[in-house]
């Protein structure tokens, strides 16, 4: 295996007390930052809301929920890659808002038998990632060390608005839908991750499988990109965590409008898998249309609004059929029961997933469907 990451060794987070395992940990963590008042050692730290409001959202990451330790292909989901990805799943849903992320608390659960060289190179990877992405006002302020049987890392997220925040119920009909980022990737570096070596992933040329694989492991959402679309003028935005058509489907439900893919502007995204595709008998249009946790950005815009760079126009929105959708009806607050027969929140080129595929889909990831 080319990219096989070797396990960490040393001292395990139960040979540590709790203190010396912050005195690792904090030390290769951003912990100041432009709006950090106090930042750890306090009971509480304080943060500036500048702007008079505070974006706020959190995500946990559950060891053979979320991720692998050691995945069929070989690979290891590093602290440094957990930390990249607890990073972005959470930077990423700011940015969906519009806003500039401000600070991050952690809550990470442990097993004893955890080395420290992981946690400290989680660390490392979270605060690379605020490096990495352009999150350069946020910073670590504090969180939460604690033993447990599974592996479990939770991260909020605080942000500044450089515009009202953007929701998704904002879009009007005769919007354009929009998004930048990637689409399907992680979708696929899962199904390389899943693949045991020898298998059918040996035929998808290393460098690309490799790349998959690191957009599951280490997403990288276009954070920066969020507060330009803000400004830009997004009516309506969210992160694409569960998959294309469900997350449009979201924004379609919540604005009480149609929304219609343009297959030849996803185009890009079906090639750019295309190789891996052929090589595994796997279908690019499943994983662009359906995949989840790239955590690239979907916004609706004006028509003929300046679109920041990075930023691709990939449908319409269009009033509702009467009974189509019904606004608020479903499980989550402004959202309908995706389960509503009456007609499609979401359709490409004039198509239903169901006409799409020529079968039934699965739109997107559920954590509670079985
Ligand atoms: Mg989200």
């Amino acid at each position: 295996m080319t990219h096989e990451h070797a396990a960490p060794e040393g001292p395990t987070v139960s040979q540590l007390g709790e203190g010396q395992l912050l005195d690792a940990f904090l030390p290769v963590a951003t912990t100041e930052g432009p709006h950090v008042l106090v930042g750890p050692g306090d009971d509480c730290a304080v943060v500036a809301a500048p702007g008079g409001s505070v974006v706020l959202t959190t995500d946990t990451l559950t060891l053979g929920q979320d991720f692998l330790t050691m995945w069929p292909s070989g690979r290891r989901t590093t602290g440094a890659d957990l930390g990249r990805k607890c990073a972005a799943q959470n930077l990423a849903d700011v940015a969906g808002t519009g806003a500039v992320p401000t600070a991050v608390v952690v809550s990470l659960t442990l097993p004893g038998n955890t080395p420290v060289q992981w946690v400290t190179d989680f660390a490392e990877g979270l605060s690379r990632a605020f490096e990495e992405l352009g999150a350069t006002e946020c910073a670590l302020v504090g969180g939460d060390l604690g033993r447990g049987e599974e592996l479990s890392v939770t991260a909020t997220v605080t942000g500044r608005c450089v515009t009202a925040p953007v929701l998704r119920s904002g879009a009007p009909a005769g919007g354009v839908l929009v998004h930048a980022g990637v689409l399907g990737h992680a979708a696929a570096g899962l199904e390389a991750l899943q693949c045991p070596v020898p298998g059918a992933w040996d035929a998808v040329p290393a460098q690309l499988r490799d790349a998959l694989e690191s957009a599951q492991l280490r997403p990288r959402p276009p954070v920066t990109t969020g507060p330009a679309l803000a400004r830009a003028g997004a009516l309506a935005m969210m992160d694409v965590s569960d998959g294309l058509l469900r997350d449009a489907g979201r924004i379609a439900r919540a604005s009480g409008l149609h929304i219609d893919l343009e297959p030849r502007a996803l185009e890009p995204h079906v090639n750019s898998l295309a190789p891996a595709g052929e090589a595994v008998g796997g279908d690019p249009w499943q994983w662009v249309l359906t995949g989840g946790e790239d955590h690239g950005l979907l916004a609706v815009l004006p028509v003929d609004s300046r679109l920041p760079p990075g930023v691709r126009a990939i449908g319409s929105c269009a009033p509702a059929a009467p009974g189509t959708v019904v606004p608020g009806s479903g499980a989550n607050p402004g959202e309908s029961s995706r389960r509503d027969p009456v007609g499609p929140a979401v359709t490409i080129g004039g198509r239903t997933s169901q006409q799409w595929f020529g079968r039934d889909v699965v739109e997107g990831w559920d954590h509670f469907e079985p």
